[in-house]
């Protein structure tokens, strides 16, 4: 299994990192070309209107989207952004899932905060917390169509989806020393 990590801006190297430890094969993205052999690829946290533009700079908005077609995706944070196909915003997106997402959603005052997080679908998700790190975090306002809330936070607010072999996260699972959805996308990538 080989997956690559998109590495024009923000924190992909904490996924690598995180990959690597998991005995996955993980590179980092720059160009079109070097999507061609793998099995899935994660859109890192990071800023997504500079994800955006670097992504339509370096031509990889189409070849993003035919990639999604076939293999897994997975945005964190500002990746979600930009998997996502309405920000109620004029920025460029790849706009894959059928999923609505406000930017910066929960304010200045808790710009960043963490919260421990039932995820069902994770590896043990019931008994154990999964611990989430948010930074200027991003809503999951609503899953369209075929895309399902798959973690909320206390108060109900969705902070991840799923849609078929596409994941999105408010959140930051990479800056945990929990790979557990790490390695829950690597199962999508197996079925
Ligand atoms: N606030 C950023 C954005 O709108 C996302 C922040 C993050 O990725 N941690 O793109």
């Amino acid at each position: 299994m080989k997956i690559g990590i998109l590495a024009l801006q923000g924190d992909f190297i904490e996924h690598r990192q995180m990959l690597t430890g998991l005995g996955v094969t993980a590179v980092e993205v720059r160009l079109p070309d070097q999507l061609a052999d793998l099995d899935g690829l994660i859109i890192p946290g990071g800023e997504s209107t500079t994800i955006g533009k670097l992504a339509v700079m370096y031509g990889f908005m189409e070849p993003l989207r035919q990639f999604a077609q076939t293999k897994g995706m997975w945005g964190t944070c500002a990746g979600m952004i930009f998997m996502a196909k309405d920000v109620g915003a004029d920025q460029p997106l790849l706009g894959v899932m059928d999923i609505v997402v406000q930017r910066n959603a929960f304010g200045r005052q808790v710009d960043s905060f963490e919260a421990d997080l039932i995820v069902p679908v994770l590896r043990d998700g019931e008994a154990r917390p999964f611990p989430a790190v948010f930074i200027r975090a991003p809503k999951l306002i609503e899953a369209k169509g075929d895309a399902q809330v798959i973690a909320t936070l206390p108060d109900g607010t969705a902070v991840a989806a799923q849609q078929g072999k596409w994941l999105a996260t408010s959140f930051h699972p990479e800056l945990t020393g929990d790979g557990r959805f790490h390695e829950y996308f690597l199962s999508l990538l197996q079925e």
